[in-house]
């Protein structure tokens, strides 16, 4: 089966918009086994849309249109879908009476172009929105069911969840010699794409029938797995024994996988251990605290995270030695050792953690140039530390710098970490 996706809209071709609703229905379709062939993107052109969704009728079985479905003027996709079947737009009466009886729900005017959101093309059939008021149509041209949505994302996403998937599964379950599709995604960090890929070699002779994948999404790097099967139980085993093979040979540099994201990593080690954690972040200010905020509950396991940005506010705050600081340098292994293990102190914490670097662009020195970030992680006993180098950007070392701290506390506070 081919499916397809058209977005249209001038705004997504001129730059000011991001198409997030490709994007969402490829996901959606690709969870579900199933790969989107073809993506386009066009403006609001009658004359291009309709030759479009011609094509589109000749060469696909399922399509998905978004967008230009509102009462103006500049909403020309159901008007092009007509004149690429041949057939007229007709007022759809219990369509009308509904939008009708909507704006006067909200004490909203109904004005006339807002009856043109009535008009479908003839054979043509309208599914309600929830979600707002331009219906999704479905709508069958030669060999495609095209099905409309409105382009406003959060729309989008409603219809394509509650109206389009469930068709699109009906689809699935009936087209004969279907195959089966099963997919995870293994996500690594501090590790790059050669070495990874350099790490998992023997996987695709081993799985013949597993597609594997990289893809870099910085800070992180991810292995994509991707077995067919003639039926869901055979996708699936072959999956599974790749995944298997993956993670054995990747060990405790994956993660997580598919939704699984490192915050809740970091915290789900620190949970698992009973054991909480202070920071101390420099060039971080904060950053690395604010991601393990983000996941629900970090209270249970972050004390909290001194932003020591200055070289003072490693003495004020966390009771460093000036002239140690003087003497080996605010970005050093012994000044990240030392902020780590007086956070650890200070909050009587399990674990403490420390993160200082040059961001850039000014600063660095002949050994520590711009990129330079120095890591410890301590529980009182050991103390783990690193030298990482994350190139010139600004705002990359400072996330990547970032995360590395994440990973160190996901990687050490693991029950039965090294
Ligand atoms: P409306 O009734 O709002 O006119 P519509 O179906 O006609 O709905 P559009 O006019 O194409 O949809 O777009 C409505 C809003 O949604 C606009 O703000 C537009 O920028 C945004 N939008 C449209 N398509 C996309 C897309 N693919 N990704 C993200 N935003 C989009
Ligand atoms: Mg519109």
């Amino acid at each position: 089966m081919r499916i397809e996706i058209l977005c249209t809209g001038n705004e997504l071709l001129d730059g000011s918009v991001v198409d997030a609703n490709a994007p969402y229905f490829c996901g959606r379709a690709f969870a579900r086994g199933a790969v989107v062939s073809h993506r386009l993107t066009l403006p609001d052109d009658l004359s291009a849309l309709v030759s479009a969704m011609r094509a589109i009728s000749q060469r696909a079985d399922f399509a998905v249109v978004s967008g230009g479905l509102g009462p103006t003027i500049d909403d020309l996709t159901l008007e092009a879908a007509a004149q690429a079947a041949g057939v007229p737009l007709v007022e759809d009466p219990a369509l009308l009476a509904r939008l009708r009886e909507r704006f006067a729900r909200r004490g909203i005017a109904f004005t006339e172009n807002n009856g043109r959101q009535a008009r479908i093309p003839v054979g043509g059939e309208a599914v309600v929105n929830r979600f707002g008021t331009a219906p999704m149509v479905v709508f069958r041209i030669d060999r495609a069911e095209f099905h409309f949505l409105p382009g406003v994302p959060r729309e989008f996403r409603g219809l394509c969840d509650e109206e389009v998937m469930p068709r699109l599964e009906r689809r699935l379950a009936a087209t004969a010699n279907r195959v089966h599709r099963a997919s995870r995604v293994l996500k690594c960090i501090g590790i790059g794409e050669s070495h990874l890929d350099d790490l998992v070699k023997d996987l695709p002779a081993r799985h013949p029938k597993v597609q594997v994948g990289f893809r870099t999404h910085a800070p992180e790097n991810h292995l994509k797995l991707l077995a067919e099967g003639e039926t869901d139980a055979e996708a699936q085993a072959r999956l599974a024994a790749a995944e298997a093979q993956a993670r054995s040979l990747l060990g405790t540099r994956v993660f997580g996988a598919d939704q699984e994201e490192l915050p809740a990593a970091a915290l789900g080690s620190l949970r698992a251990a009973g054991a909480t954690l202070a920071l101390a972040e420099s060039c971080t200010a904060g950053l690395c605290a604010s991601l393990l905020a983000s996941v629900p509950g970090a209270s249970d396991a972050l004390v909290f995270s001194a932003v020591v940005y200055q070289d003072r506010a490693k003495s004020i705050l966390l009771g460093l030695d000036p002239s140690m600081i003087e003497r080996e340098g605010a970005v050093s292994a012994r000044v990240t050792r030392a902020l780590a293990e007086a956070a650890r102190e200070k909050a009587g914490a399990t674990f403490g953690a420390a993160v200082t670097g040059w961001a850039g662009p000014g600063g660095g020195t002949a050994q520590d140039p711009v990129g330079t970030v120095y890591l410890c992680l301590t529980d009182g006993r050991t103390a783990v530390e690193e030298r990482h180098r994350f190139g010139f950007d600004r705002d990359r070392v400072r996330t990547f710098a970032a995360y590395q701290v994440l990973d160190l506390v996901r990687r050490r506070a693991a029950p039965g970490a090294p």
